[in-house]
């Protein structure tokens, strides 16, 4: 394998269990010689957190629920007990009321719209703020973002409108950063089938339809993301910030239904 992040330290957040994004990206940049440390939402994912982590030699698991400014203080505290530097951060992290992830946007209300902007998109902001103070020799953040921020899919209602804030802020946040040697990316994926894509409605309609209907005629995997993230938070990505890349098996490029697409 290649070692391309070693001597590189970086922190994971978002691991529920080995169908994660988060699960992809951190063998990839494990195998490329990252030292990793992770966090995880609440006691009952620990459980599942706990082995993944050990798998990857490592040792730093920690809670943390970003929709709460003092456990991300508690988060990076206890980080800073371990490490006195970061290299990166990876947020895979989103979440909104799976009653609203099917029906109309336009039925959103506005105490899941907050809350789904608080968890989805600010969280990133909060962690990067944290992460910036340890990036002393330069780093790089990486988000997960979704093509239903760039245009209507299907039951993402909410979540689109906060992935394309959430994109946003990726850009602004390359801005403020880019001058302390900072760089903040994110990977626009394509569906793939994991806890938090269960929430959306038809999600195996959309599975289908991406498969037959993206260049590749196939859907992408945790690994592509991976190799993808690898790209952005190793020194291959040094000149690429504030930058969206799809990996998606080419599906933003296409305007219609494939000629060869059968019917699902
Ligand atoms: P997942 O369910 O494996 O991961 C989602 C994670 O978010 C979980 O680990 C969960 O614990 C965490 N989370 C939710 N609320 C939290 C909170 N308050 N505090 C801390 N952690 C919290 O699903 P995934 O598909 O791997 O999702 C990772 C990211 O990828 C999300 O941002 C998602 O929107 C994005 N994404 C997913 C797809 C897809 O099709 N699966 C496509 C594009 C983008």
């Amino acid at each position: 394998s290649n070692q391309l992040m070693a001597g590189k330290r970086g922190l994971i957040m978002g691991l529920a269990n080995d169908k994660s994004i988060a699960w992809g990206i951190a063998r990839t940049l494990s195998d490329a010689g990252a030292e990793l440390a992770f966090s995880y939402q609440g006691d009952a994912l620990k459980r599942r957190v706990d082995p993944l982590a050990a798998q990857l030699g490592s040792e730093i698991v920690l809670p943390c629920d970003v929709s709460d400014e003092a456990s991300i203080d508690a988060l990076f505290d206890g980080l800073k007990q371990h490490w006195d530097s970061l290299d990166f951060i990876v947020h895979a992290i989103g979440f909104s009321d799976k009653k609203e992830l099917r029906g109309r946007y336009v039925d959103t209300s506005r105490a899941n719209f907050a809350m789904s902007m608080d968890i989805s998109v600010y969280s990133f902001t909060a962690v990067v703020q944290r992460a910036e103070k340890m990036m002393t020799n330069g780093g790089a953040a990486l988000t997960m973002t979704y093509y239903g921020a760039e245009r209507v899919m299907p039951h993402y209602n909410v979540m689109g409108v906060a992935k394309a804030a959430l994109e946003a802020s990726v850009r602004y946040m390359a801005e403020d950063l880019g001058k302390d040697g900072i760089r903040v990316n994110a990977i626009s994926a394509g569906p793939i089938k994991t806890l938090a894509a269960s929430g959306i409605g038809d999600f195996r309609y959309i599975m289908k339809w991406n498969e037959y209907n993206s260049p590749l005629r196939r859907n992408v995997t945790i690994d592509d993301v991976g190799n993808s993230a690898l790209y952005l938070l190793s020194d291959l990505g040094a000149g690429t910030t504030g930058e969206v890349l799809h990996v998606d098996a080419g599906y933003h490029v296409v305007g219609m239904k494939a000629v060869d697409a059968p019917d699902i």
